[in-house]
C-alpha cells in the first residue's frame, strides 16, 4: 500500500488509474477505510405467528401472538451491514402497495440510498408468513410479489452505482438471471462476492464460479451438493464438493453448532457462542452481512468468520428479523464479554 502510494507522488505513471482509484479509495487521512458494500436481493413483510407447535395437514392451531415486522434476506443482509458500520447500498424492489410504501420509508430511514430502491407498480411487495415455536425454531413461506421482477434490466439502469464496489453480496429470493448478472457485474468491478444460497437450487457451474465466498446453512449445503451428512466429516466432503463446483471459498453455517470453513489452503471448525435463544429468524442474514462487513474492512478470515458468528448467535436473543440485528456497539460489547468462550 505505502509502496504504491509513494510511487505515485514520485509520478510514477505505470500505476494505473484503477489500481489508484481502488487504494485512494481506501486510504483517507493515512486510515484503512472500508470498502463499497452492495447488496442486492429481496425485501418482504414478515408475519409472525407465535405458535405452540408445528402442527399438521389438516388441523388448525390457535396462535398465541402475531408481530409484523420488516424482513427478506437481502435487505437484512443490507441493514446488518449498515448497523455494523459498512458503507452500504442495496438494490431492490418494492410493491406500490402501503407495505411497499412504509418499507421504502424504513429502508430511507436506515440510511438506504433511495434511488437504488425500486417500485413494481403491478406486484404486491414480498411477503412472508413465519411460524414460530417456543424453542425458537422457525417454518417460513415466502411470496416474492415485487421481488420476482428485479431484472437484468433493472441492474443495467443502475449500471453508475456499481462503480468503485468492493463486496457484493446475494441470495436467491430474486430471479436467478438476475443473481448472476449482479454478480458478474460486480466481478467486473474486481469486487469479492457472497452469495448465500437460499432457498437452495441447483446452481450450475459458471454461476459458481463466480462466487468467492458460498455461505449455505447445512440444509441448503446438501442440497446443492446432492450430498447427505450424518456425521461431522461429511461436511468436510460437502465443503469440498462445493470448491470443485467452482467457489472459492465455503462457510456451512451450522445454527447451534457454529460454522465450518474450508478454501484450497485452509478449513477450520468454529464454535457457536452459546446464548438464550429466542428466535432464529435471520441468523443467517445476520452472519452474512457481517461477514460481507468484514471482508469490507479487510479482516482475515478467522477473525472475520468470529464477527459473524458472534453476529448470527446475537441476532437469536431478540425476536423478529430486523429487530434482531445486532449494531456494531451490541456486537463489539458481545464479542469481549464472551473472549475465549467459543
Ligand atoms: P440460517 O438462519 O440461514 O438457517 P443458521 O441457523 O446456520 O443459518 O445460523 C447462522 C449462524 O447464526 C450460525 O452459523 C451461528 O453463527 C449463528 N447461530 C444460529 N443459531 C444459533 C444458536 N442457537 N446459538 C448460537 N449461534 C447461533
Amino acid at each position: 500500500m505505502s509502496e504504491k502510494v509513494s510511487r505515485l507522488e514520485f509520478g510514477d505513471c505505470q500505476v494505473t488509474s484503477s489500481i489508484l482509484d481502488r487504494e485512494i479509495q481506501s486510504m483517507i487521512g493515512g486510515k484503512r477505510m472500508s470498502k463499497r458494500i452492495l447488496v442486492l436481493g429481496n425485501s418482504n413483510v414478515d408475519f409472525v405467528f407465535k405458535i405452540p407447535r408445528f402442527h399438521y395437514p389438516g388441523e388448525t392451531i390457535l396462535a398465541e401472538g402475531l408481530s409484523t415486522f420488516f424482513g427478506g434476506k437481502g435487505a437484512n443482509q443490507a441493514i446488518t451491514a449498515k448497523r455494523l458500520g459498512g458503507n452500504v447500498q442495496f438494490i431492490t424492489k418494492l410493491g406500490n402497495d402501503h407495505y411497499g410504501k412504509a418499507y421504502r420509508h424504513h429502508l430511507i430511514k436506515s440510511g438506504l440510498n433511495r434511488k437504488l430502491i425500486l417500485e413494481e407498480n403491478k406486484l404486491q411487495t414480498g411477503t412472508a408468513v413465519i411460524e414460530l415455536t417456543p424453542k425458537g425454531e422457525n417454518r417460513i413461506i415466502a411470496f416474492l410479489g415485487a421481488n420476482g421482477s428485479l431484472s437484468v434490466n433493472d441492474l443495467k439502469k443502475l449500471e453508475r452505482h456499481w462503480s468503485g464496489v468492493g463486496v457484493f453480496a446475494t441470495q436467491l429470493e430474486i430471479p436467478l438471471p438476475t443473481v448472476e448478472r449482479g454478480l458478474k457485474m460486480a466481478k467486473d468491478q474486481g469486487a469479492t462476492t457472497l452469495l448465500n444460497p437460499s432457498p437452495p437450487i441447483r446452481l450450475p457451474s459458471k454461476i459458481l464460479s463466480l462466487v468467492d465466498f458460498i455461505v449455505p446453512n447445512e440444509l441448503e449445503a446438501q442440497f446443492l451438493t446432492g450430498m447427505k451428512w450424518k456425521r461431522h466429516q461429511h461436511i468436510r466432503k460437502i465443503a469440498e464438493r462445493l470448491l470443485d463446483m467452482g467457489v472459492r471459498n465455503v462457510a456451512i453455517t451450522l445454527g447451534p453448532k457454529g460454522l465450518f470453513f474450508k478454501s484450497r489452503s485452509e478449513e477450520f471448525w468454529m464454535k457457536a457462542f452459546r446464548v438464550n435463544v429466542v428466535d432464529t429468524t435471520a441468523a443467517g442474514d445476520a452472519f452474512l452481512g457481517a461477514l460481507a462487513t468484514s471482508l469490507s474492512e479487510d479482516k482475515p478470515i478467522r477473525e472475520a468468520l468470529k464477527f459473524a458468528n458472534g453476529a448470527g448467535a446475537l441476532s437469536t436473543t431478540k425476536l423478529g428479523a430486523q429487530p434482531s440485528l445486532p449494531s456494531k456497539r451490541e456486537l463489539d460489547a458481545f464479542l469481549a464479554r464472551m473472549k475465549g468462550k467459543t
